[in-house]
């Protein structure tokens, strides 16, 4: 127990005791008894009132007093202190922080669950032309019109980041949900990036393409010097056109992924019957490989909406890898399949495999687990950023599991459409 209220007790007892024995000797303990009690709570009422008083105006001197109120207003004193010094951090936090986003060069808008705007710092003022006398309180969609946005705060799955043109400038936002059904709303502009990103890629489409024409003349020169050379020049005339040609395959590859790169590129939808498109690959693969491995082909009923040709290129790709890292007579199998998780083709080998440190990276350009032995088969290095620029295109992922020295299964991951899903639910 508190020592000062078990002081106040004992006061009380001893005090009740001294009436009543005052009262014993007097006879009029019960009249000793009322004046006592009531002095007692009329005590109690002053420092009460002075108490409140107090509270009203805190910032005043702290009142004085006795016994068990004077321990109380010690008490309550100190807490007020604590309150305010750790209001007093908690403002500076506060203002630092508002200090920090508003002059961050990202825009950032706090939304409540109704999608209305609360708070947002300078650069959401200049990117979104807002005013905060007129825009809080506003729905964001009433802000931003743009379908894909609209889709996006709707839907509420923040997992992704959607890219969109505003005011002639090209943002990435992303929204972040915090708090209680609250939302951070935050916008990159990503117009320089792209217009970098665009001019790169231009300038690597036109290169690529700008050098096909001589390179098809040069490679057609050489081609006809290699018929008509004696024997001492034919070996270096052969290797001036195998260079040829691998260039020419670079600059094709080059070109393909500059195309699908463009955003201005739309992708066609087809309904792709995925266990011909294979068939076909499959055929090709067989007349290519010249008998060198065993091929074999394993497909379920499956289509997927997307674009054939860029699919067969894709594909193909997996496939002549396969090839190309397998050993003579290994086994390549093609398949198609369907399961809960979507449809999966892919390509599987018992080749040279890959050591798990380059599997993250194969999709980069120019990536090569041995750079010369991708040249001798004649990789461009090229093929599975292809494929992956090809599964981006698709909504699609490319799964790859290697073993080295075991094989490798390369495999594309498609979603079911809407309507298989039904049929596999019936
Ligand atoms: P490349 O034209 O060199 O084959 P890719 O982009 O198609 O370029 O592949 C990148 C690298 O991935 C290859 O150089 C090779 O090292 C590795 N790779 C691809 N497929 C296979 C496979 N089936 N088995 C082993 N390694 C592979």
């Amino acid at each position: 127990m508190n020592s000062g209220l078990r002081r106040e007790i004992i006061n009380l007892v001893a005090s009740g005791i001294f009436i009543l024995i005052l009262g014993a000797l007097t006879g009029y303990t019960l009249e000793l008894l009322i004046a006592g009690l009531t002095g007692y709570i009329a005590w109690h009422l002053y420092n009460l009132s002075k108490l409140i008083r107090w509270l009203s105006k805190p910032t005043k001197a702290l009142p004085e007093s006795i016994g068990i109120w004077d321990e109380l207003y010690y008490q309550i004193y100190h807490l007020y202190q604590r309150q305010r010094k750790a209001r007093k951090k908690l403002k500076t936090i506060a203002d630092r922080f508002r200090n920090t986003t508003q002059a961050l060069p990202i825009a950032a808008i706090a939304l409540n669950k109704s999608n209305e705007i609360e708070w947002f710092n300078q650069a959401a003022e200049r990117i979104f032309n807002l005013q905060h006398a007129t825009d809080v309180g506003n729905r964001i969609n009433n802000l931003i019109r743009k379908p894909a946005f609209t889709n996006y705060i709707m839907e509420k799955d923040f997992q992704e980041i959607i890219e969109l043109e505003f005011n002639h400038r090209q943002l990435s936002i992303c929204i972040t949900p915090y708090g209680h059904d609250q939302f951070l709303l935050t916008a990159t502009d990503i117009t320089q990036q792209r217009q970098l990103d665009d001019m790169r890629r231009d300038f690597v489409a036109n290169a690529s393409h700008e050098l096909r024409t001589p390179l098809t003349v040069i490679s057609g020169f050489v081609e006809a010097l290699c018929d008509q050379a004696d024997s001492k020049i034919k070996t270096p005339l052969e290797k001036i056109r195998q260079q040829t040609v691998r260039m020419q395959q670079i600059m094709e590859d080059l070109v393909i992924l500059a195309r699908l790169e463009s955003r201005l590129a739309p992708l066609l939808h087809d309904r792709v019957d995925l266990e011909e498109l294979v068939q076909q690959i499959y055929n090709d693969a067989v007349m290519i490989d010249h008998d060198r491995h065993e091929i074999i082909l394993s497909t379920q009923p499956a289509s997927i909406m997307g674009n054939s040709v860029e699919l067969q290129m894709a594909i193909t790709n997996l496939v002549t890898n396969a090839i190309r890292y397998t050993p003579e007579n290994g086994t390549i199998t093609l398949f198609v399949s369907v399961d809960n998780d979507g449809v999966h083709v892919g390509v599987e080998d018992n080749g040279i495999g890959i050591m798990p440190e380059h599997i993250g990276r194969l999709t980069e350009r120019f990536y090569r687990v041995d750079p010369g032995r991708s040249r001798e088969q004649g990789g461009t290095g090229l093929g599975l950023a292809i494929v992956k620029h090809v599964l981006d295109r698709h909504d699609a992922s490319l799964h790859v599991h290697s073993v080295p020295g075991e094989g490798s299964l390369f495999r594309c991951d498609f979603e079911l459409f809407e309507q298989e899903k039904e049929e596999k639910a019936a």
